[in-house]
């Protein structure tokens, strides 16, 4: 009961209310067995009384007749005669065989005042006899008129008496003369056997039968005995002129109402039964139908709702208006609000905030199902392409935060116009996009659809009178490799990462498509860097150095410092591990590293020439050290050296992030004492404003330009020298390898010359002979 009570409102109610009927039937059965049980009593008692008062009447109207007779005779100048002189005819006149019988008197006698017989007769076997002392009926008599409660008593009664085992009625009279006031002279006492026949006429007259029975000894003269009732019969005292007589009236009972009480109860329970029956089921239905049910499928809803079974929250039933529809109402409302606000929710977090495009979340589960449909449809063709705006930090810097936004923006929708609307497209952050590229078969292949990527990102882009273009590297990865096999969600994104970058690395708005050997270089570079760094824990990295020489003079002007790496028995080019460096954070260590040997180089150089200067590149991370430049006094002002005798050389792409912290370090490296050269000037994006708002005293004009300039295109260089005059600035030409190219950039008015047709880059020792040997020329 406790379990499920516990369990169930609705069985619990139903239970309650089924045993509170049950209860209630149960009372109101007893209550109306017990009316029943008291009307039937009640019914019984009255017709008992009833049947007593006719069987009491019956007796009485025989006593009062015969009382009547004796009386008659009593009073009657005859009969006061004969009490005074013995007439033997009175008697046989009077008391005739005929007339006894008649009368059912059995003994007639007159008795004297003091109580002895007179005179009197008596009925014995048919025969008329006389009456002597001797007879015990006499005795009855005399008892009877000499009995205190007859002194003084002028009319007859009754008497009622058990005698020699039957029961008696004694009728007496006084007897006088029948004029008033005469003086009693007797007692006339006339006795009636109460026999079968006698008792019988009665019963017949009553219609009721009944029977005397001798009062016991102790209840006579009780002022009330009791009533002796049984199921059959009514037993109580009868009354006669002395008051309680000797007789007990038994009379019989109608037969027994016994059969109707256990019908009537039978009745009655079936009638209990019926309506608790009937009552429950109304009860339960009703309160089943309009509450309990209703309650139980909330109940369920909630409970399959809470063990997850539901894919959608409940929506709970309403059939109407009543309190549990507008509960059910309420909940509704409530759910549906939950539920928009629960989407609303996965949008926002699928959603990139500024692009409204999806992010990376809503990628990696598009990817899942992607991927899982791959499986499934083998002529899919289906790619992640990775897209990353090439520069958008440095023009982010430069032309403000704002234009970056709205170029991110317009990026976006392009790449969304260029897709089904049913496709994704995903900013990851910062400038990197990524879609997924699906086509069927006989659609567009992926490298085609790339070129379309590209000619849209071209597109230029308006801004507040503005024209902007950017490009965008892109990095493409199949979802199945070539062996047919489905790739992971993750190797996808590392292998759309690879070529992303490989693109970058290979220029400005190029693609590139993963490959293994992609694959193979970023194990190659994790191999390296591990070398790098052992390299550096043993201190083996090496610096040479590279004349630059001014040309009108013929003098070696400055030399540039050069990381070199002895690695497996030849030399590991800076173009590969300066980048490794950078991506690792080694390079500050590298940095250091340099930096040391040059000054430690320095006082050899100086030695030579006084006016030596040595430049040491710096790449754009070790600009951003905080302790850079607090580092590189240290080193020089701790070797005693002049601070002017070191230069820093600095590509454009150390301005390109953060270009604020880039501007103020560059600062604080001039207010130093460091000069400080821009180099590969003409390959990066710099704009000619910030060029002059910036430190350097110096601009080193790529190789590239010279290699142009060999080919007769001088136009670049030419810009870039002139550019360099109007700012106050001078030029380093990088690459020179031939006297053609020496020749035009001289002509053009560079003449700082830094190339493999005067010197390669060489170790100090090397470095110091080379210099001997010059000077001995
Ligand atoms: P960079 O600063 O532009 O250095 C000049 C590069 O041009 C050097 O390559 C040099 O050997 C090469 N070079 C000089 N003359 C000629 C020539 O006539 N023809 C050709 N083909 N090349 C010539 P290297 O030493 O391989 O260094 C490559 C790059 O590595 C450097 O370019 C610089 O960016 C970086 N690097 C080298 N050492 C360091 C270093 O100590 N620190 C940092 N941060 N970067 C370094
Ligand atoms: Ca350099
Ligand atoms: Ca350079």
């Amino acid at each position: 009961m406790y379990l499920w009570s516990r369990r169930s409102l609705r069985l619990k109610t139903l239970g309650i209310l089924v045993l509170l009927l049950c209860v209630v039937g149960a009372l109101s059965f007893a209550a109306s067995a017990w009316m029943l049980d008291r009307s039937l009593v009640e019914f019984e008692q009255r017709a008992v009384s009833e049947r007593v008062a006719r069987v009491s009447s019956a007796i009485q109207q025989d006593v009062t007749a015969r009382v009547r007779v004796a009386s008659d005779y009593g009073f009657w100048d005859d009969a006061a005669a004969f009490m005074e002189q013995q007439d033997e005819k009175f008697l046989s006149v009077n008391f005739t065989v005929e007339s006894l019988r008649n009368a059912q008197v059995s003994a007639v006698a007159f008795l004297a005042l003091d109580g002895h017989l007179h005179a009197g007769v008596e009925m014995r076997e048919g025969q008329r006899e006389r009456l002597d002392e001797s007879r015990p009926l006499v005795q009855h008599m005399r008892a009877l008129v000499m009995d205190p409660a007859l002194a003084g008593r002028s009319i007859g009664g009754d008497a009622k008496r058990w005698a020699d085992g039957q029961p008696l009625l004694m009728v007496f009279s006084p007897v006088r003369r029948a004029e008033r006031l005469s003086p009693q002279v007797g007692w006339l006492v006339l006795v009636q056997v109460l026999d079968e026949p006698n008792l019988r006429e009665l019963s017949q007259g009553a219609g009721v039968d009944f029977r005397f029975l001798p009062a016991r000894a102790e209840a006579l003269g009780a002022a009330a005995a009791p009533v002796h009732n049984s199921a059959a019969q009514v037993t109580q005292p009868i009354r006669d002129a002395l008051g309680v007589s000797e007789l007990l009236l038994q009379v019989d009972l109608p037969p027994a109402l016994e059969r109707q009480r256990q019908t009537g109860l039978l009745v009655l329970l079936l009638n209990s039964f019926v309506l608790v029956l009937l009552a429950a089921a109304a009860a339960v239905l009703l309160l089943d139908r309009l509450i309990l049910r209703r309650l139980a499928d909330f109940a369920r809803l909630a409970r399959r709702q809470r063990h997850g079974a539901a894919a959608s929250p409940p929506h709970w039933p309403v059939q109407g208006q009543d309190e549990l529809d507008q509960l059910a109402l309420a909940l509704n409302t409530m759910v549906s609000s939950l539920d928009e606000a629960r989407d609303e929710l996965e949008r926002d977090v699928r959603t990139d905030a500024l692009t409204g495009l999806g992010n990376r979340r809503q990628l990696y589960e598009q990817l899942d199902h992607l991927l899982g449909q791959q499986a499934r449809h083998r002529e899919l063709t289906l790619a992640l392409l990775l897209i990353d705006l090439d520069d958008f930090k440095l023009l982010n810097d430069s032309l403000g935060h704002e234009l970056g936004n709205h170029l991110l923006v317009q990026t976006g929708r392009r790449l969304k116009e260029l897709v089904r609307a049913s496709d994704v497209v995903t900013r990851l952050g910062g400038d990197e996009f990524a879609l997924i590229y699906v086509a069927e078969k006989g659609e567009l292949g992926v490298l085609s659809f790339v070129r379309r990527v590209q000619q849209a990102l071209a597109q230029p882009v308006s801004y507040q009178g503005l024209e902007v273009t950017v490009t965008g590297s892109i990095g493409i990865a199949y979802v199945a490799t070539q062996a047919g096999q489905a790739l992971n969600k993750d190797d996808l994104l590392r292998n759309a990462e690879l070529a992303m970058y490989a693109a970058k690395r290979a220029g400005k708005g190029r693609y590139s498509l993963f490959n293994d050997a992609l694959l193979g270089d970023v194990q190659e570079r994790m191999l390296l860097e591990q070398q790098l760094r052992e390299c550096l824990r043993q201190d083996q990295l090496e610096v040479w150095f590279q004349p630059i020489i001014d040309v009108r003079s013929g003098e070696v002007a400055m030399f540039e410092a050069l990381a070199r790496w002895p690695l497996d028995g030849g030399y590991c080019s800076p173009t590969r591990f300066i980048p490794v460096a950078e991506e690792t954070g080694l390079i500050n260590e590298l940095g250091a590293a340099v930096a040391r040997k040059v000054i430690a180089a320095l006082p050899a150089l100086l030695a030579v020439k006084a006016r030596h200067v040595v430049n040491v590149n710096l790449s754009p991370r070790q600009l951003m050290s905080r302790h850079l430049v607090e580092q590189m006094c240290s080193l020089v002002d701790g070797a005693g050296l002049s601070r002017d005798s070191i230069h820093f050389e600095l590509t454009e792409s150390a301005l390109a992030s953060n270009a604020d912290f880039a501007k103020q370090q560059l600062d604080a490296l001039a207010a130093a004492g460091f000069h400080l050269h821009l180099d590969d000037f003409g390959t990066g994006y710099s704009s000619l404003h910030r060029l002059q708002s910036l430190p350097f005293s110096t601009l080193k004009l790529d190789r590239s330009f010279v290699v142009m300039l060999g080919e007769g295109d001088a136009r670049i260089a030419r810009a870039i020298i002139s550019l360099a005059e109007q700012l106050g600035m001078q030029v380093i030409a990088e690459g020179i390898e031939t006297e053609a190219q020496q020749q035009r950039l001289q002509e053009l008015g560079c003449h700082l010359i830094q190339g493999y047709l005067h010197a390669r880059p060489m170790p100090l020792d090397a470095l110091l002979a080379w210099l001997a040997q010059r000077q001995v020329a």
